[in-house]
């Protein structure tokens, strides 16, 4: 139909992706309004909107273009179906329609929470303003939501702001569709909203009128104090006084474990880290995860924040509560870190907070707001240019990983291993992770594990569970609750080998063909072999929905088994006495490493006597423990305080060394029906380095020892893809965010013609478990 020269069309315009929770519908009604289109947006639940537009053709045109250019950060277009059609001046008007019958079937998603936006930023510090110091403003593009959401749909009544009803002016701005708290659920303001109080250490209200001004002012008095944000308590204390940082180690019984900082802004940050183009974007993302920066040469924090590492985990301000306590204490950098009883799960309530973190901080910064669901900081490392999970977690979770290659016939829910562990439900093509649950070694945390696999279970209304899976390992505490779990609901219980789950994640969320081999190098500290060793090093060969392992590290003696792990020097006893009579391992040790050992001579001998006997002695293929080994060797680190400590600061140390060097050394294969990764022989050449006459520096050593060590799994992975004829090589496992050994093996696998598959979506190391046990556990249901 043709009105002046301008055609006049109607456009059905499907778009799915992340578009639910995220203030998109207003988004579209307003570019609506602006382009004097009539019509409709309709939510379809997780498939995403409708949007029906009547009007000039151009118009709609330049509304497409808008959607696409100028639409929050938050929202994210997988998918845009545009039909055009014939003019039917249907409508008078634009609006939009919140619910249709249609939403009803679809698998909904809860979404995650979101770091406060410029525009509410702007709210809370500038004066006159309704929000003017306002710590709990936010909008319909940011805020919390996961950590307050109790069931689906996302309505406030079912969210913890059911406590704090809306005023009359909040109101007004929920209703109107031209403003940007339009429909957003967790809105409030300070007539309405949830309040803060600052409490001591014995209980006693001491401020209620400004609290975040007067804890500010506490914190660079060199107070410490516990935080109540969105996901739960953090500890809060400056990161630039050496004393402050040593009494919140000895407090939280914390040797060395490195603490997260949060700063102001980007600027601040650069004063002491270097922050990359690609970090800079992480850290500003609206997810505000911790990323690890490199100390800058002026690093000027306290040397405790991260003791003996090149890097330090810092974060933006993600909640007006940060904001605002970062604005007025004036400190280039707050240590943030999570508030719990050491080994267990963040507290979250504030009676909880006051019982167990009564010890530990002088002050509490509370609120009246209920956190319904627990959330840790995410974290991200730079790794060979590529922003790799160490934790994914708040800002992330529990957005489902699509699975593009795969529509399970099964519902499947993965309890993950021991350590860092997420949970996971999967069912079709989406698997949903929990958020970051931790070590599952303690009673709270598996019920938190238990909890939030139930969360995930409600809102996605999933009654019947198919298959369970866990871990091979027969004594972890995740392998017990899986059994009962099975029996609850009558599912069938199947275990996956832990490297084969690393692989399996990697392929699920790659979404290359499950017709194509992968080859996948997974290293990590530790995983309970087929065998029944402990393996951690190995090259496992995916194909047609199988795993085999077909080449590993050589196998090591671990003196006392877990001790090894505990204390590196051991492990370097183990590894030298299958290349040196043990007499001279004695010797070496006595004049390089005695220091690793507490008792001196006495436990040395020890060690090696048990050695000899080969009591009490099993074997592993983990890098972890290599590099533990050669931790030790050059004095880095000789009690592991916390997981991967000895290997992270052998990576610092290496990256410390000049870039050229003539040294020469190669960790050899040796091929029989498996590959072996000699290990050993390389660790031979090391010590003839170190007593040769010329003197070479140690951090050139150990940078070396981590090429080799690369350049081997590397070559022992091209051999089995040229023997199975697949492009396809992959990497995961703890270790893979070791950014000198993945920088050299994509290097090795790319300078070969290969295609490197690395994670982008979960982290690789054991917080990506649950998605790979899940994968291949679904694999053996289809056909
Ligand atoms: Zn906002
Ligand atoms: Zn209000
Ligand atoms: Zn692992």
């Amino acid at each position: 139909m043709l009105r002046g020269s301008q055609m006049l069309r109607r456009a059905v315009i499907h778009v799915s992706g992340i578009v639910q929770g995220v203030g998109f519908r207003p988004f579209v009604y307003r570019l609506a309004i602006h382009h004097n289109l009539k019509g409709y947006v309709l939510n379809l639940g997780d498939a995403g909107v409708e949007i029906v537009l009547e009007g000039e053709d151009s118009a709609i045109n330049e509304f497409v273009e808008d959607l696409k250019s100028k639409k929050h950060p938050t929202a994210r277009i997988d998918y845009l179906k545009i039909t055009l059609m014939q003019y039917k001046g249907e409508f008078n008007d634009f609006k939009i329609e919140t619910s249709s019958p249609r939403t009803s079937q679809v698998l909904s998603t809860v979404p995650p929470d979101v770091g406060i936006c410029d525009d509410c930023i702007a709210d809370i510090l500038t004066p006159g303003r309704r929000w003017y110091h306002y710590p709990f403003t936010c909008c319909a593009v940011c805020g919390p939501r996961f950590t307050v959401i109790c069931d689906l749909p996302y309505d406030r009544e079912r969210t913890s702001m059911v406590d704090f009803p809306l005023c009359r002016d909040c109101l007004k701005e929920y209703e109107d569709p031209l403003d940007r708290r339009y429909h957003a659920e967790g809105i409030c303001c300070p007539i309405c909203g949830p309040q803060m109080f600052l409490y001591d250490n014995k209980g006693d209200l001491v401020d209620d009128s400004n609290p975040i001004v007067t804890a500010a002012k506490l914190l660079s008095e060199k107070y410490i104090i516990a935080v109540k944000g969105i996901g739960g308590f953090h500890i809060a204390a400056t990161a630039v006084d050496d004393d402050v940082v040593l009494e919140l180690r000895r407090r939280r019984k914390r040797k060395s474990r490195p603490f997260a900082v949060m700063s102001p802004d980007i600027p601040t940050i650069r004063t002491y880290a270097i922050v990359s183009e690609q970090e800079e974007k992480l850290l500003k993302s609206y997810q505000r995860p911790i990323v690890l920066l490199r100390k800058s040469p002026g690093y000027y924090l306290s040397k405790w924040v991260s003791p003996g590492l090149h890097n330090v985990g810092v974060m933006l301000p993600y909640t007006g509560i940060h904001l605002l306590l970062l604005h007025y204490c004036h400190e280039p950098a707050l240590i943030m870190t999570s508030g719990n009883i050491p080994g267990e799960p963040m507290v979250i309530d504030n009676a909880n907070a006051f019982r167990s973190l009564g010890n530990i901080v002088d002050y509490f910064l509370v609120h009246n707001r209920r956190i319904v669901n627990r959330c840790d900081d995410s974290v991200l490392r730079v790794t060979s240019n590529l922003p790799t999970f160490i934790r994914r977690s708040r800002g992330y979770a529990p957005t489902p990983i699509h699975l593009d290659t795969l529509k399970s016939n099964v519902t499947v829910l993965s309890l993950g291993a021991e350590l860092q562990v997420t949970g996971a439900l999967l069912r079709e093509d989406k698997c949903f992770l929990t958020q970051h649950i931790g070590d599952v070694d303690n009673y709270s945390a598996l019920n938190f594990l238990k909890d939030a696999l139930s969360f995930l279970l409600k809102v996605t209304r999933t009654k019947h569970i198919d298959v369970v899976v866990c871990d091979l390992h027969p004594n972890f505490s995740t392998t017990r609750l899986a059994q009962l779990l099975a029996e609850k609901y009558n599912a069938e219980l199947i275990q996956i080998q832990h490297h084969f789950a690393h692989l399996s994640s990697l392929i699920a969320e790659s979404g290359v063909s499950l017709d194509d081999p992968v080859v996948g190098i997974v290293i990590d500290g530790y995983g309970y072999g087929l065998d029944g060793t402990a393996w951690g090093g190995e090259i496992i060969l995916y194909k047609d929905g199988e795993f085999e392992r077909l080449g590993h590290l050589r196998y090591q003696p671990m003196p006392g088994g877990d001790a090894s792990a505990k204390y590196p020097a051991r492990m370097l006893a183990g590894m030298l006495s299958t290349i040196l009579p043990l007499r001279e391992v004695r010797d070496f040790l006595m004049s390089h490493c005695l220091d690793g050992f507490k008792h001196g001579a006495a436990e040395l001998d020890a060690v090696l006597k048990q050695l000899a006997k080969d009591f009490n002695v099993p074997r592993t293929s983990s890098l972890g423990r290599v590099l533990d080994a050669f931790s030790a060797l050059f004095g880095l680190c000789y009690e592991r305080t916390y997981e991967g400590e000895p290997a992270m600061k052998l990576e610092s140390f290496a990256l410390s060394a000049s870039k050229s060097s003539s040294i020469n050394i190669n960790t050899p294969l040796i091929l029989d029906k498996t590959i072996t990764i000699n290990v050993n022989d390389l660790l031979r050449q090391v010590i003839n380095l170190i007593e040769s006459k010329e003197t070479i520096p140690a951090n050139i050593i150990a940078r070396e020892i981590h090429r080799s060590l690369a350049k081997a799994l590397a070559e022992a992975a091209i051999q089995v893809a040229e023997s199975v004829d697949t492009h396809l090589i992959g990497i995961s496992g703890g270790a893979a965010v070791n950014d000198l050994i993945v920088s050299t093996i994509e290097n090795e696998v790319r300078k070969n013609g290969y295609k490197l598959l690395r994670h982008r979506s979960v982290p690789p190391g054991d917080g990506g478990i649950s998605l790979g046990q899940a994968f291949a556990a679904s694999l053996k249901y289809q056909h």
